[in-house]
């Protein structure tokens, strides 16, 4: 950590704050420039809670070197983290993941028709949500684990994964035979609890970033996970709220290269929920692809106006086939394939 010291600041108040430093367990390293004092902090710091500093007279700001978040940085798997699924598929490798379906499951005839356009466009994943969060206690809450085996069988029939929102722990047992990547949506983000019991299953979670988290809590959340041993967790970006009203939320696209940077995590790029708007998916998960995202996360249906929950956000089926074409273009001009 670094603590600069104010223009101004005493041979006291130097003192002091050098006095809290090393009360704290860390070497302190002065530096006394013309103007200023500069005192540079080695050791514990990762879960020191560098505020305290802030407020000592003199200080003029303090600022943490060390990231609080150990098994989720980079440096603890410098390669990077690819996760692996039975079918063959990988998020995190060189090849760009495709998961699509529904945002809700709605039927055994929707499912295997989605299931057979995501295999044929190239996808490796089927999504669906059988728990739902909706914002209304009175919206579609999902169909539960009858849905899920739906899913499970459609994506089976064609040699697709699953991959489905689990929002309590009690959901998890009975998920457990049909999913083969947990999701944790962006209201459960930190849901410490659900996070905690997920650090224990031993089936990759795709955990995704609240609508007002930001990428260090995002880090720290996929750190309860894999503080239980599980340490297959894909991140996801699906946009975050901000004063923007003409989108549903804002997409973050410098969250990519952002985690890319600080994580060996894989990130997805969920442009459904970042948009809100079927008309913009495309090009923002063109925008993904290109800003180096592991996979892309998008809702489909053969009757999108008629999709039981965010149908103004997902893409009919033609659509997805011209999209992925389009985003294997822009895989290709990256250097990656999808
Ligand atoms: C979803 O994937 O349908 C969903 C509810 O996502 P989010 O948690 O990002 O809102
Ligand atoms: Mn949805």
């Amino acid at each position: 950590m670094i603590v600069a010291m104010q223009e101004r600041a005493t041979e006291e108040q130097i003192d002091a704050v050098i006095d809290a430093m090393v009360e704290a367990g860390v070497n302190v390293h002065r530096t006394t420039g013309a103007t200023q004092t500069i005192l540079a902090g080695v050791g514990p710091t990762a879960n020191l809670d560098t505020g305290k500093f802030e407020l000592l007279p003199g200080v003029l700001y303090v600022h943490r070197i060390s990231s609080p978040y150990k098994l989720a940085g980079r440096a603890f798997r410098p390669e990077g983290t690819v996760v692996e699924f039975a079918n063959g598929a990988k998020i995190g490798g060189q090849k760009v993941a495709v998961i699509a379906g529904p945002c809700s499951i709605e039927s055994s005839e929707q499912m295997l028709a989605i299931a057979a356009c995501v295999k044929k466009a190239g996808g490796e994943f089927l999504r669906g949500g059988a728990f739902k969060p909706r914002s209304s206690p009175y919206a579609f809450q999902g169909m539960g684990i009858p849905g899920l085996k739906l899913m499970h069988e459609a994506a089976r029939e064609h040699g697709l994964m699953t991959v489905s929102e689990v929002m309590e722990i009690s959901q998890i047992e009975p998920m457990l035979p049909y999913t083969d990547l947990f999701q944790v949506g962006a209201r459960n983000m930190q849901n410490f609890n659900l996070l905690r019991e997920l650090g224990k299953v031993r089936k990759p979670v795709l955990l995704k970033r609240g609508i007002a988290g930001t990428i260090e809590e995002l880090l720290l959340s996929s750190e309860y996970i894999m503080a239980g041993g599980n340490y297959e967790v894909i991140l996801c970006e699906r946009g975050i709220r901000t004063y923007e009203t003409a989108t549903r939320n804002t997409m973050d696209i410098a969250a990519i290269p952002v985690i890319h940077k600080l994580s060996h995590l894989p990130i997805v790029g969920d442009p459904s929920h970042g948009t809100g708007r079927r008309d913009m998916v495309p090009a923002l998960a063109k925008a993904a692809v290109a800003a180096g995202a592991d996979a892309i996360l998008v809702e489909i249906h053969p009757n999108a106006d008629k999709a039981a929950s965010d149908a103004a956000q997902t893409l009919y089926l033609e659509q997805f086939e011209q999209m992925v074409v389009e985003l294997r273009a822009i895989a290709t001009a990256v250097g990656r394939t999808l």
